[in-house]
């Protein structure tokens, strides 16, 4: 579960997922600082989504 905070902080959970991941968030530090530093690292959600993205504009 704790691997799915890129992909919730990216926005590409399906609905069943997100809610799932925003309970396990609730109650899980470890997500919840890791949920902070994406947030925080300049740069950091651009380069998980290309990595998880291979979309060409
Ligand atoms: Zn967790």
């Amino acid at each position: 579960m704790h691997e799915e905070v890129a992909a919730y902080v990216l926005g590409v959970l399906d609905e069943e997922d997100l809610e799932a991941f925003e309970r396990h968030l609730d109650g899980c530090a470890r997500c919840q600082q890791e949920l902070k530093d994406l947030a925080e690292v300049p740069g950091a959600l651009d380069e998980l989504k290309r990595q998880s993205s291979h979309v060409d504009d």
